[in-house]
């Protein structure tokens, strides 16, 4: 299957989610991540981040819109365009070499660089459930299904 729901009871649940991504990640995968403020995108993002090596803290890129992470396997880029203005800025910023470098690239708030970036793997979105949280991954590719298949296991 290509969808996986899953409650998340804390935001340790979340980052170990994420953890679990990282783990079965594949070179040159791209996540969108939706969802409200607070909903848990870059808390999500902080355990594939840490997954993949990173032992730092993972902050989000809000002013600056990427962050990047020159990890000793491989290169993750986490952007967040919640403050983008205009979408041409990402052309602006060499969008598309991000993209095609075979990095991980994790995008926050992607519905305002509709039509810029390329489309995801995964797509992840985060709710609120009371004080926890629901998340639902949908596969877009034979990558995305295999990470799901991954991790549902
Ligand atoms: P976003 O990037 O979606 O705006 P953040 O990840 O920055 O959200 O913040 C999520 C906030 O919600 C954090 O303060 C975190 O402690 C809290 N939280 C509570 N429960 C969860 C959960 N299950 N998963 C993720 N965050 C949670
Ligand atoms: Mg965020």
């Amino acid at each position: 299957n290509s969808t996986l729901t899953l409650s998340l009871g804390d935001e340790e649940a979340t980052v170990e989610l994420g953890r679990r991504l990282a783990s079965s990640i594949i070179e040159g995968a791209v996540f969108y991540m939706h969802g409200d403020l607070g909903a848990g995108k870059t808390t999500m993002t902080r355990g594939i981040v840490q997954g993949l090596g990173h032992t730092g803290n993972v902050k989000s890129p809000t002013y600056t819109l990427v962050e990047p992470y020159e990890l000793p396997s491989k290169s993750v880029y986490h952007f967040d365009l919640y403050r983008l203005g205009d979408p041409e800025e990402l052309e602006f910023m060499g969008i598309r070499d991000y993209f095609a470098a075979n990095a991980v690239c994790i995008v926050e708030w992607p519905e305002k660089g509709e039509g810029f970036i390329p489309n995801p793997d995964i797509d992840i979105y985060l709710a609120y459930e009371g004080d926890a949280r629901t998340v639902t991954l949908k596969a877009h590719s034979e990558r995305g299904i295999q990470v799901l298949l991954a991790i549902s296991s």
